[in-house]
């Protein structure tokens, strides 16, 4: 990311996070940088997010694709209720993704959501393991064959693993 985008997102992340919950700015502007910094080498395509190495605590320096909500199924329980997604850092990409495509109903053919994906799962080295669709889903077993397809071309590269939240 550039550094001016970079400054534009903290200050997003750091207004919204100051009015709901009063955190010191200045400390949580550190804590963000920090967090950008770790999400490396990042590609945007038409739907989809990939992160070469994506700094996480809990899961290690893996590599991610962040899907719009265009993707999601829409009787997710969580869609537009509570989801993750939806609010904080990965708020800011979610919203970005799906404003990209005309938002999270916009009525897009699973199948052209999951070819972007795929191409943007090969377009990552394999060198770090895979969390598929941090953010997105793929709501038809046409949509989840293409993109299973690009994770086993993913961990035939390098053998890493590949997994994804469900
Ligand atoms: S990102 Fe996952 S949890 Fe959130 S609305 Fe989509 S499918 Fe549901």
């Amino acid at each position: 990311m550039a550094g001016a985008e970079q400054d534009h997102v903290v200050e997003q992340i750091v207004k919204r996070l100051w009015a709901s919950h009063g955190i010191a700015a200045r400390v949580l502007k550190i804590t963000l940088i920090k967090s950008l910094r770790d999400h490396t080498q990042m590609a945007l395509f038409n739907f989809t997010r990939a992160v070469e190495v994506s700094g996480n605590e809990k899961t290690g320096a893996v590599s991610t694709t962040y899907v719009s909500q265009a993707s999601c199924p829409k009787e997710c329980a969580f869609f537009n209720e509570g989801c993750y997604a939806e609010s904080g850092m990965a708020g800011i990409w979610t919203n970005r993704l799906n404003a990209q495509v005309g938002g999270k109903t916009a009525l897009i053919d699973a199948r052209q959501i999951a070819r972007d994906e795929a191409k943007a799962v090969d377009s990552l080295t394999g060198q770090n393991d895979l969390r598929l669709h941090v953010v997105g889903d793929c709501r038809t077993a046409g949509a989840a064959s293409i993109v299973s397809k690009a994770a086993e071309r993913f961990m035939g590269k390098f053998g890493r693993r590949m997994w994804f939240r469900r």
